[in-house]
């Protein structure tokens, strides 16, 4: 029996058995699971109560997630199982469960991929976040020590935070470390990480050659959504898929690229079953170099948001695509989708398709405005559109920027 099989076979008697969602398909094997229907994200939130293996109530779930998100100074959890919310490519929100278990699970997995231990030295790890969350904060090893960044804080402050904190190891999304990578070279702060991770967004090649400059280390790349850890790049900077603790079916659109299909056999409070994912996988056909039997992936499309920029006095302030997209998901969600673009410094183009327009269009200005207020950005004008325009390319964008940063 392959070792896939195996994992199969617990993960469907200790945990498929207690979900009243996949219970009834008693599977047992990889070849049951081709009864069991793909779902997507909203089906998935549909059937959360049931899928759940606590009985973990959604709309509960949502409004302590939604509160903790407000206030920021605490872990939502219902009976020790962390809640978190996540926005993801359409902009609606979705959550997600993760008992202490899973999360003690998913370090120890990251850890001994990603993490090259240093003898006789407890190793700093600097880890940027995009939400208030003590799901890594709680680890503490004697091998590693974790520092936690939240993202939500002014860029200076979290500079001069790292500056004195000098982390051995820097994890951040790809954006954050082009952000650091730039303090760098200014001189504005100067550390030595001897290993720089980056997770939660696409690493682009020129952000990836810029930090890689700066640092002077190569980045090691973590592939990761809220439904699981997916891969990790290796040593010749290639992705390859976690294939042994995640069942990866490919849904092919051309020879070489796919929609992910997921069983995650490591989730146990919400099982992960055949779950498709929005992102398109284009698979390296030559095998790589480092001798990974894993599927290859030459590049991750389909999560390209922009970064938007603003003038507060003498400096710059970037809002994060996913920043926005948490602050719009807390204040609403009824809508079939949107778009927000910034043609220009003080100009905000925000289209919404919505059954409930007007009302929506309040909402959407309200979170908005709530994240300039914490930034101080002021005297923006913001328009408003009832339809999105048609999407150029392949490139599905919720956050776009069209005007040019150096043109100023
Ligand atoms: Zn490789």
């Amino acid at each position: 029996m392959s070792f896939q099989e195996k994992s199969f076979k617990r993960f469907a008697l200790q945990t498929l058995t207690k979900s009243p969602y996949y219970r009834p398909y008693n599977s047992n094997t990889l070849q049951d699971l081709a009864h069991i229907s793909v779902i997507e994200k909203s089906q998935f939130m549909e059937h959360f109560n049931t899928i759940n293996t606590l009985g973990i109530d959604k709309e509960q779930a949502l409004q302590i997630a939604l509160e903790a998100e407000q206030s920021r100074n605490f872990t939502p959890q219902i009976n020790n199982v962390t809640i978190g919310l996540s926005t993801g490519t359409s902009g609606k929100r979705g959550i997600f469960l993760v008992s202490e278990d899973e999360r003690a699970q998913w370090v120890a997995m990251v850890m001994s991929r990603v993490i090259e231990p240093k003898l006789f030295k407890k190793q700093k790890i600097a880890f940027f976040l995009r939400a208030s969350s003590n799901l890594y904060s709680s680890v503490q090893s004697s091998l590693f020590i974790f520092e936690y960044f939240d993202i939500f804080e002014p860029i200076e402050q979290l500079a001069a935070k790292l500056q004195q904190y000098q982390p051995d190891i820097l994890a951040a999304p790809p954006s954050m470390l082009a952000d650091l990578a730039k303090r760098q070279e200014d001189a504005v702060i100067n550390i030595h990480p001897h290993q720089i991770i980056s997770f939660a967004e696409v690493l682009y090649d020129s952000d990836k050659i810029y930090i890689e400059k700066i640092f002077r280390q190569q980045i090691k790349q973590i592939y990761q959504c809220t439904e699981g850890f997916l891969g990790v790049s290796c040593r010749y900077g290639n992705i390859h898929l976690n294939e042994d603790i995640v069942y990866i079916e490919k849904e092919y659109i051309t020879h070489n690229r796919f929609y992910p299909i997921i069983t995650d056999f490591t989730r146990t409070t919400q099982p992960v079953v055949r779950y498709k994912l929005n992102d398109v996988l284009i698979e390296k056909q030559e095998p790589c170099a480092c001798g990974s039997a894993f599927t290859t992936i030459e590049k991750i499309e389909g999560r390209s948001d922009d970064i938007l920029l603003f003038h507060v006095t003498n400096q710059f302030i970037k809002l994060y695509p996913d920043l926005i997209c948490r602050k719009i998901a807390q204040y609403t969600d009824n809508f079939r989708a949107y778009k927000i673009v910034q043609p220009a410094w003080d100009q905000l183009h925000i289209y919404i398709e919505s059954a409930a327009y007007e009302e929506a269009k309040v909402l959407f200005t309200q979170a908005i405005e709530s994240l300039f207020e914490m930034y101080s950005i002021r005297n923006i004008s913001f328009s408003y559109f009832n339809t999105i325009p048609v999407i150029k390319g392949n490139k599905i964008r919720k956050i776009e920027r069209t005007f040019d940063e150096h043109n100023i």
